[in-house]
């Protein structure tokens, strides 16, 4: 009987997985991916549109383009994941499979922070970054703060992205001078495991006065006073607040048999799970690499790899390495590249180089090649 392998997301982990099981294994294997949207759109993708350097129809990447062998897409919600029978209920009825892979990545609570609705702007959401680009637009220069509300956190290097960003853009509106923007993240340096990156954007944030207020956390914002408090009782005014918001596991998960801590377990060289069959990648994990797209989709390699293993009868699949390659927006399109690993039981190396306008060329080719493949068409509009 053929294998079938059911994956729940079809995100950084899920398009890689399926993506590569259709290359290598075609029609021999029943794939089935299931994802709540109709589209997929890249992290630094949202920060494209939210600056005005991009609009949001250029970044989605319809679902309906996925026509690999082997791989059934199904646009529809889980609803419930039961571990030991390898099954799930959906709107669209059940799935069952021989090999489960949960790729349902971290999900975002603006509402967990009181007064983040009502008086600041989530930018971490596709909703939320696209309807910001509009804010930004209608901004007439002030007291700016890019802050982070909870850990863990996507893509860490994000807000310090943003706050570049926010500058390069109120400098091209003139309104540079009549501002100030500050930055307020949870971390003592910007990128802890690449001590270069960290002193290069500190250095970069000194030069712009960007305001760095590293070991902090927004816990709430008063949106008729206008001020955020910060975890050590601090206020801050603020006119424009764009904030990462709480992040969580799916409430799909967290109701399952897999979640321990808020998050699902995973064998760091495997991606197994506790459950037979039952693997785990990306952000949804507690892996121990950051949460971003490159480590979501170095795991579903190593778990592409054992399913092909598997379906041949062997047992030699490599264990998952823990590196990744980070892209950072400096703003003035000056892009750096870091090279990190992450590998359990030892200090996180990273390697940095930058900014140049030849990562910029590298990063947009990170794009394109990832569009290439998972959804075999060009991206030409980014
Ligand atoms: C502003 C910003 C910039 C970023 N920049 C970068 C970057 O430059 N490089 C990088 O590597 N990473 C970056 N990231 C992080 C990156 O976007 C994520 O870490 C990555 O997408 C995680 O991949 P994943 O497969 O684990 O989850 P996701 O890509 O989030 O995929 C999860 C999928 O599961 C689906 N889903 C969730 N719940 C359900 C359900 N109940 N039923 C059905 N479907 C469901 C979702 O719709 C989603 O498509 C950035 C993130 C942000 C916010």
């Amino acid at each position: 009987m053929q294998m079938r392998v059911l994956v729940l997301g079809a995100g950084f982990g899920g398009l890689e997985l399926t993506t590569r099981l259709s290359d290598e294994l075609g029609d021999d294997v029943e794939v089935v991916l299931i994802d709540r949207a109709d589209s997929f759109v890249f992290g630094f993708s949202k920060l494209d549109v939210m600056f005005g350097r991009t609009v949001a129809a250029a970044v989605r990447h319809p679902y309906r383009d996925v026509v690999k062998p082997g791989v059934r897409f199904v646009q529809t919600t889980v609803r419930s994941i039961d571990a030991a029978t390898r099954s799930v209920e959906t709107d669209a009825g059940r799935f069952d499979a021989d090999v489960m892979v949960v790729a349902l990545g971290a999900d975002l609570d603006p509402g967990a922070t009181p007064g983040l609705v009502e008086g600041g702007h989530e930018f971490y959401t596709v909703e939320g970054a696209f309807a910001t680009r509009r804010v930004l637009e209608e901004f007439a220069g002030g007291r700016v703060i890019v802050g982070v509300t909870s850990t863990p956190f996507k893509c860490p290097p994000a807000p310090s992205e943003t706050a570049l960003l926010v500058h390069d853009y109120l400098t091209a509106r003139g309104l540079r001078d009549a501002s100030e923007v500050s930055l307020v993240m949870p971390l003592p340096v910007p990128i802890p495991p690449s001590p270069d990156a960290s002193a290069a954007l500190i250095a970069a944030f000194a030069e712009r006065n960007i305001d760095w207020y590293p070991n902090q956390l927004v816990r709430a914002l008063d949106p008729g006073r206008k001020t955020v408090s910060l975890a050590d009782g601090t206020e801050m005014p603020y006119d424009l607040f764009l904030g990462v918001p709480v992040h969580r596991a799916p409430s799909v998960v967290q109701e399952s048999d897999l979640c321990v801590d808020g998050w699902i377990p995973v064998n760091p060289l495997t991606l197994e799970t506790s459950f037979p069959g039952v693997y785990a990648v990306g952000d949804v994990t507690s892996v121990g690499t950051p949460k971003a797209g490159v480590f979501a989709e170095g795991q579903a390699a190593v778990v592409a790899e054992e399913i092909i293993a598997q379906h041949r009868g062997r047992s030699d699949a490599d264990a998952y390495d823990g590196r990744g390659i980070c892209y950072l927006e400096f703003g003035d399109d000056q892009v750096a590249r870091v090279e990190v690993t992450f590998q359990s039981g030892k200090a996180p190396a990273g390697r940095f180089e930058g900014p140049s306008g030849v990562y910029a060329a590298d990063k947009s080719e990170f794009g394109s090649s990832r569009i290439r493949r998972w959804f075999a068409r060009e991206w030409t509009s980014h």
